[in-house]
């Protein structure tokens, strides 16, 4: 008999997508069906999502699915002609900021979101020079690719793009921690716009995450982005903040990451969780701003703000105000951070619980003293969450820090499974 030849999925995947698809875990998850904070694989099994920041009522959330099926029965076109569904949102929205980041225009991912930031920083100033921090992710359009150092562009960096160190709150730069190092980081960009001003590209604008979430979530006080700001501004130059990961409520105090570290962004970029998974991204900015930018280049986006994006985005934004989820993320996370912190009384592995709101997690080191990171042992603790089910990830500077950041439903018993699983895969996992 013939033997019957099957291709797995992820054969499947690599033929038919080509290589370097990445997927997350040793043995990657086949999802076929998600609610609330619950996901299931093709062979029944639950998970919990305590990682996927996309669904952001959680999954399949009713009412998303239902403003986007009405939507969808009624009108879906591209976006060149007058419709409400966009002025709704965009007004709706714009009043979750300060007076002041009043108008927006419509997108379909952060990376795009951040790829008109950098020019209507560059219609603002008339320079090009940018600054990220070398440990962030901003996206992947030809432009944004530049600002990525762990992912290097194949051609090499442009001369315009400048780097700072990551702030890392357990390994300060300079060695203190708090006001210290928030001198030390402007220091830093300082120095960067020194060096495009010298370049002839001058300096056009800083983007940075406001809770630098890529970079590993560091613990800044309110005000650390104060001496950097002021750098920035002396210079002529704009700060793009990416509130991608940490907006709409996620860090439980304030509803944009800007707002907790206690700074007023000139333009913001938002994405991600925006409507609950159906892709959707933003620019805001002042309306001078956005008047700048529209009298430089001529800007038009196909499917940006089109009447479902629209109603998607729209059902997200009530659902997160209506069912008080800024509140649940500060309640359920506080609780989430304080059952790390007792984890850390037994598992010496635990250097340092840090996060906000929704938004938290836990950096591993091999030895405490001399805060060596336990890379590898972070890995294994992820792929041992994942075979116990529990999806969660790991990041940051030295890829140690398992991060959290979960759908804003989350209770305070899913905290209970994530701590308790933690507990036993911490248990089982050689430090080595
Ligand atoms: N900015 C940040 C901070 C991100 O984390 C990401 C995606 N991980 C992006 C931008 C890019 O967003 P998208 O994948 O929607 O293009």
């Amino acid at each position: 008999m013939d033997a019957i030849v099957t291709e797995t999925l992820q054969d499947r995947r690599a033929r038919l997508l080509g290589p370097n698809m990445s997927t997350f875990y040793d043995e990657p998850v086949h999802l076929v069906r998600g609610e609330g904070a619950r996901l299931w694989d093709a062979d029944g099994r639950e998970y919990l999502d305590c990682y996927n920041n996309v669904p952001h009522v959680g999954h399949c959330h009713p009412v998303v699915v239902q403003a986007i099926c009405d939507q969808a029965g009624t009108l879906n076109t591209h976006t060149r002609y007058l419709h409400e569904g966009i002025l709704d949102y965009v007004e709706a929205l714009t009043a979750t900021f300060g007076p002041n980041l009043d108008t927006a225009l419509m997108c379909c991912t952060g990376s795009e979101a951040n790829d008109v930031a950098l020019r209507m920083a560059q219609a603002l100033t008339g320079k090009t020079g940018v600054i990220a921090t070398d440990h962030t992710y901003h996206g992947n359009t030809t432009a944004v690719h530049q600002l990525s150092r762990s992912n290097p562009p194949p051609g090499g960096y442009w001369d315009n793009v400048g780097f700072v160190p990551a702030p890392d709150s357990y390994r300060p730069l300079g060695g203190e921690a708090g006001m210290a190092h928030a001198r030390a980081f402007a220091a830093e960009v300082e120095k960067q716009i020194a060096v495009l001003e010298e370049k002839g590209c001058g300096f056009s604008t800083l983007i940075l995450c406001p809770f630098f979430a890529n970079e590993g979530f560091p613990d800044l006080p309110a005000g650390w982005l104060d001496p950097t700001v002021e750098v920035v501004r002396r210079a002529g130059g704009v700060v793009i903040a990416d509130e991608v990961q940490p907006g709409f409520g996620r860090l439980g105090t304030h509803f944009w990451g800007h707002e907790k570290i206690g700074f007023t962004p000139d333009i913001v970029t938002i994405g991600k969780p925006m409507a609950n998974g159906h892709p959707v991204a933003a620019v805001v900015a002042p309306r001078d701003t956005m008047e700048q930018f529209r009298s430089n280049f001529r800007y038009f986006n196909t499917f940006g703000g089109n009447p479902v994006s629209c109603a998607a985005a729209m059902a997200t934004l009530r659902v997160v105000q209506e069912e008080n989820l800024q509140a649940n993320a500060a309640d359920v996370g506080a609780y989430a951070k304080s059952g790390l912190q007792e984890l850390a009384k037994r598992h010496e592995c635990i250097g340092d619980v840090r996060g906000s709101g929704l938004f938290f997690g836990a950096e591993m080191v091999l030895d405490r003293t001399t805060r060596e990171p336990a890379t590898a042992f972070t890995k294994q603790v992820a792929n041992g969450m994942r075979q116990r089910g529990v999806l969660l990830n790991f990041l940051g500077r030295h890829y140690n820090v398992l991060k959290m950041r979960p759908p804003m439903v989350f209770s305070r018993a899913n905290v209970d499974q994530v701590i308790e699983t933690l507990d036993t895969v911490l248990a089982e996992t050689p430090l080595a």
